[in-house]
């Protein structure tokens, strides 16, 4: 997707705080963190979000959550708790369309 600010990043196009990236996958620092860990893992090919993803997508989705809990576990959050969840669509505030996981812990995080 060329004005895709998720690829751009992805492609190293748009500077990031990068904190992990492999050939599927890429996780940086949310720009406006919402808590003291807050972190974004994202696909590299472009999928728009979650209602994109297909059944081939599986082990993709699957490592995406592997990455998460990986990066809870450096950042020392992996027993106090931390939420990995993904936003869908206007109701649920998505407000970037390319399909990515906030990674967010380091404090009490607010009931759902
Ligand atoms: P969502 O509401 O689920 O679409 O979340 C999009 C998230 O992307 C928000 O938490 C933004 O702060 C974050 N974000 C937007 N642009 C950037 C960027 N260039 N670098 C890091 N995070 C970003
Ligand atoms: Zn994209």
């Amino acid at each position: 997707m060329n004005d895709c600010i998720f690829c751009k990043i992805a492609a190293g196009e748009v500077k990031s705080e990068i904190v992990y990236q492999d050939d599927r996958v890429c996780a940086f620092k949310d720009l406006n963190p919402q808590a003291p860990v807050h972190i974004l893992i994202i696909p590299k090919t472009h999928l728009e979000g979650i209602n994109s993803a297909s059944p081939s997508d599986e082990s993709l989705l699957g490592h995406m959550l592997i990455v998460g809990r990986e990066l809870a576990r450096k950042n020392g959050i992996d027993s106090t708790g931390y939420r990995i969840l993904t936003n869908s669509g206007k109701d649920a505030g998505q407000v970037v369309n390319h399909l990515h996981f906030h990674l967010l812990g380091g404090q009490r995080l607010k009931p759902i």
